[in-house]
Order: structure tokens, then C-alpha cells, then sequence
């Protein structure tokens, strides 16, 4: 009876039944996988709680306030419970803080001073960050504040290039950046425990040197934080994990009390700091965001898993592959060809709950050097913690997918991803 509601339900929203079946299929081989997942969020779940019950969040912390935001109890009391979970001396969590870049120039930013240098350690950053340091110049730039930059690779099979980052470590290093996601490059992303080491290897060369995580898509992947094995400051995006798709805005920097103060006196003033900032009306959204953001990471994360068995079984290259370990949202499918992409994006945007009508095309959006795709049909503009797929259309012709605020809905875009790909003709079921 079920069974047939639900093939019902999946053939009125355009899901042809051997498609259906064919997820079936792999469904069946992901159950272990799954019960693991949802041990990890069941973890987190009681992480965060624990966390608000010992911050006492209480029915005042819900009402913002306006104007300098002075004594906002509820901002207060979210940036404690932010430390908590991240076991850190003092968090950054703001509305003013704009999105993931902006949390990111902000922790750089704020802890370089001119004639410091900063280190990626694992290649090439994520593309807006490039106008952030200088490497693509750009207005503000650190590069325009005489902050030089050093970049140390991967080596070929994804591995430190300890030698490499020993002779890259000077005197003016200051700060080292380590981004956990793989973004827009096809190499592993970095699982909590490889941060730590390098961040060990890092710390041993120079003691004082600034550990900073790029953390966005990371997390509540894992049980444990990048700054639980050493790392001073974890940066993110509240609309992506951390905001399990409820904060409509927003980004955070948690880490020592120093590294924080830096930013907060960037953020608003050199004087000001913490102090100002309204909430505004955005407390109960960020705090109830956080509540559930375990289980939505969760229901993202089986959504990648799903997708990567999928479309490996289907013969794309797919990263991280089918049975890879997991340490952030996003899958990547590589395609070969821009049509790929296209016919994907159109896929998943089809099964959103919001402007599932429009058909995405590919432009030139700010901050990245080639023409990105981006399909998202979301509840709170652009956020990547819900059903979402982009790409820039540059070979190899690689899609990235991520998010799904439920498990059932990353199921239904992914079938509907692969729908769009055999009505176009580009597979065979
Ligand atoms: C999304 C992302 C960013 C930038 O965040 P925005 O909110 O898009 O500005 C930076 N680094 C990584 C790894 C990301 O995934």
C-alpha cells in the first residue's frame, strides 16, 4: 500500500519508475552507512544540548535587540554557546558578518598586520578567497596591505608536503590557513585527525604561529572540530551547517580570546569589539538553526552518499568516491562535458520547494573567474546547507552538490538529478 503511494507520489513529481527502482537499488547497500551517520548526529544532538543547557539559553535570549546592541543577552549568550561546542575561549557570531568570505577576510584580516606573512599549507584556496589574500588582485585586498602570501601543495596523492611547508615556515609567518573542504578542487578534504597532525607538524616549527580552519561544509560531520586537535580559530557560514537552514544570515569565527578580539574590534571598531551589534531579529533563528543543525547535516551528508553511489554506479567519476570516509557535505560528480552540468543543476533545481519552475543558466558571479552554474531552489537565498548544486563551467565539467535540510528531499533531487540526465539523453538506465 505504501509503496505504491510513494510510486504514486514519485511518478506525479516526475520520477519515471525505473529511475526509482534504480535508487532503490542502491539504497539497499547504504544502510550501514547510514546507521553510522545517524550516530554521529545523535552525538552532536547532545553536544549542542549540552551546550545551551550549560549556557542557560532562557526565553529572553530570544528577543534581539536594536540600535548599538548593547548588553544583547541573546548574541551573548549564542557566541558562549558557540566556544562551548567548539571548546573555545570565545566565539564571533554575527548577523553583520555577511557570509562565509566575509567571516573568512575578517579572521584574516584582523589577526595580519603589514609585513606578516600567510600560508596555505594544502594548496590553493577556495576561489573568493583568492581576492581576498591577492592572488586574483582585488580592491582591499591583504596583498594592497603589504601582507605577503605562501602556498605550499599537496603533493600528487593527496598528502602533506611536510619538507615543502618546513622551508615555506619564515619569521614573518604569522598565520597559516588550512581550508577542511575540498571547494572547487577535486582532492580530499581533510578529515578532522589529518588537521590535527598538520597542525601539530606546524605548531612544532613555530610554536606562536596562528592556526586558522576554514571550516564551511564541515560542520557536525564528525564528532570532534578542527579546534579540538589544535586549531585557534574555525571559521564558517551560519547558511551553511551551522544554520541548519534556519539562520537567514550570518557567520562565525570561534577560537582563542585574542584571535576573537581581533576580529570583533574589525568587525564593528577598535574600541568597540564585542560590545555593539544588534541581533536585530535573527536570535531565535540562529539558535533554533543550531538546534537542529546535527540532524540536517545529517540528512546532507546521506544525500552525498546517495549521490556518489549513484553516479558511480551510473560510470562518472565521482569525488569523494562511493565508499570513501566523509568529512564534509559536498559531492562532487565530474561530467566531462558542460551539458553534464547543466542538465544536473536543472535536475535539482526542479525538485526544490521554492522557484522549482526556472531553469538555472550559467553567469559571471562575483568573486569567481569562470561562469558558475548554481541551482537552489531555497527557503533563505543562496543557502548551501539546503538542496543546492554549482559549478563553474570550466573542465573537467565537475558539479558540486550538496545540502538537503531532510533526508527525503536530497533523495528525491538526486533521483530528480538523474532523471533530467536520461531525459536529456546523456545516460542509460
Ligand atoms: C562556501 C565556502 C566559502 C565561502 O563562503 P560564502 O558564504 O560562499 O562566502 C569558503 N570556503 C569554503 C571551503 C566554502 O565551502
Amino acid at each position: 500500500m505504501l509503496e505504491n503511494q510513494l510510486k504514486t507520489q514519485y511518478s506525479a513529481l516526475g520520477i519515471s519508475a525505473p529511475v526509482l527502482r534504480f535508487g532503490e537499488s542502491i539504497l539497499e547497500t547504504l544502510t550501514d552507512r547510514f546507521a553510522s551517520i545517524d550516530r554521529i548526529a545523535e552525538y552532536n544532538q547532545l553536544k549542542v544540548l549540552k551546550a545551551m543547557q550549560d549556557c542557560q539559553v532562557r526565553e529572553a535570549c530570544l528577543t534581539g535587540t536594536t540600535g548599538y546592541g548593547y548588553n544583547d543577552i541573546g548574541r551573548e549568550t549564542l557566541e558562549a554557546v558557540y566556544a562551548q561546542i567548539f571548546h573555545t575561549q570565545d566565539a564571533l557570531v554575527r548577523p553583520q558578518i555577511t557570509c562565509g568570505t566575509h567571516a573568512l577576510a575578517l579572521a584574516l584580516m584582523s589577526n595580519l598586520r603589514p609585513g606578516d606573512e600567510l600560508l596555505s599549507p594544502v594548496g590553493r584556496p577556495y576561489d573568493t578567497l583568492e581576492e581576498v589574500i591577492g592572488i586574483r588582485p582585488s580592491k582591499g585586498s591583504l596583498a594592497e596591505y603589504g601582507i605577503t602570501y605562501a602556498q605550499v601543495d599537496l603533493l600528487s596523492d593527496g598528502s602533506f608536503d611536510y619538507d615543502g611547508i618546513r622551508n615555506a615556515i619564515n619569521q614573518r609567518t604569522k598565520l597559516v590557513t588550512i581550508q577542511r573542504s575540498k571547494g572547487y578542487a577535486t582532492r580530499p578534504t581533510l578529515s578532522v585527525e589529518r588537521i590535527g597532525e598538520l597542525i601539530s607538524f606546524i605548531k612544532k616549527i613555530k610554536p606562536d604561529v596562528i592556526c586558522m580552519v576554514d571550516n564551511c561544509y564541515g560542520e557536525f560531520v564528525e564528532t570532534v572540530e578542527p579546534t579540538d586537535v589544535g586549531a585557534d580559530m574555525a571559521v564558517g557560514s551560519l547558511i551553511k551547517n551551522p544554520g541548519g537552514g534556519l539562520a537567514p544570515i550570518g557567520g562565525y569565527i570561534a577560537g582563542t580570546k585574542e584571535c576573537v578580539k581581533n576580529a570583533a574590534y574589525r568587525l564593528t571598531s577598535p574600541g568597540l569589539g564585542k560590545e555593539v551589534g544588534a541581533s536585530l531579529g535573527v536570535l531565535p533563528n540562529l539558535y533554533q538553526g543550531l538546534f537542529l543543525a546535527p540532524t540536517v547535516t545529517a540528512s546532507a551528508l546521506k544525500g552525498a552518499i546517495f549521490a556518489a553511489n549513484l553516479y558511480e554506479r551510473l560510470g562518472f567519476s565521482v569525488f569523494p568516491d562511493s565508499s570513501a570516509s566523509r568529512h564534509d557535505i559536498i559531492q562532487a560528480v565530474t561530467f566531462g562535458r558542460p551539458e553534464g552540468v547543466i542538465a544536473f543543476c536543472q535536475g535539482i533545481q526542479a525538485a526544490a520547494p521554492v522557484d522549482s519552475f526556472v531553469t538555472p543558466e550559467p553567469w559571471d558571479m562575483p568573486g569567481y573567474d569562470a561562469p558558475v552554474i548554481m541551482a537552489a531552489g531555497a527557503f533563505v537565498s543562496g543557502s548551501s546547507i539546503e538542496l543546492s548544486a554549482d559549478g563553474p563551467v570550466r573542465p573537467p565539467y565537475t558539479v558540486y552538490f550538496q545540502g538537503g535540510l531532510t533526508w527525503p528531499h536530497a533523495k528525491f533531487g538526486i533521483l530528480k538529478s538523474v532523471q533530467s540526465l536520461l531525459d536529456q539523453g546523456m545516460i542509460k538506465i
